[in-house]
């Protein structure tokens, strides 16, 4: 089975990905896992409140958390409570995914569930152009 760990808020920015990211390495790796994800059949995410697949490759992470880890924290609650998904499971990623885009559909601004992000412009953006922002070049 094939399994993708996930803290909640980057079940959206999987979604708004356009190529942006800290360094090359970081979106290399987002850019993996945004195309595991296009393929959910047979997928498990694994949901947590602490580093994931994407904070693996990322330089943020010192000592095994996030250099916002209580940001990040809250920021994972409240898009649990977004989701209305547990803080910790394993959940089939077909209709979690499914979910994810119903949920997106009823937001008009990302601050609103992420709070402050350096990127939440960039996502709004893609919530006003319906998912077709344009992308990095
Ligand atoms: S606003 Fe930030 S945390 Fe929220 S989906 Fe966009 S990039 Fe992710
Ligand atoms: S380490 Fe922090 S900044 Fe980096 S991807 Fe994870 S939550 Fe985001």
């Amino acid at each position: 089975m094939k399994e993708v760990r996930l803290r909640h808020h980057h079940l959206l920015c999987t979604r708004t990905f356009g190529g942006y990211g800290y360094d090359k390495r970081f979106v290399a790796n987002m850019e993996e896992v945004v195309s595991v994800l296009r393929s959910p059949d047979g997928l498990v995410i694994q949901l947590e409140v602490g580093c994931d697949d994407i904070c693996s490759q990322c330089p943020n992470v010192v000592r095994g958390l996030c250099k916002d880890h209580e940001s990040v924290v809250k920021k994972d609650c409240s898009v649990a409570l977004f989701l209305g998904v547990p803080e910790e499971g394993a959940l089939q990623a077909g209709p979690l995914l499914r979910a994810v885009e119903d949920r997106l559909r009823e937001l008009d601004d990302f601050r609103s569930v992420c709070g402050e992000c350096e990127w939440a412009d960039l996502c709004n953006e893609w919530l006003r152009t319906k998912g077709k922002a344009p992308k990095k070049k």
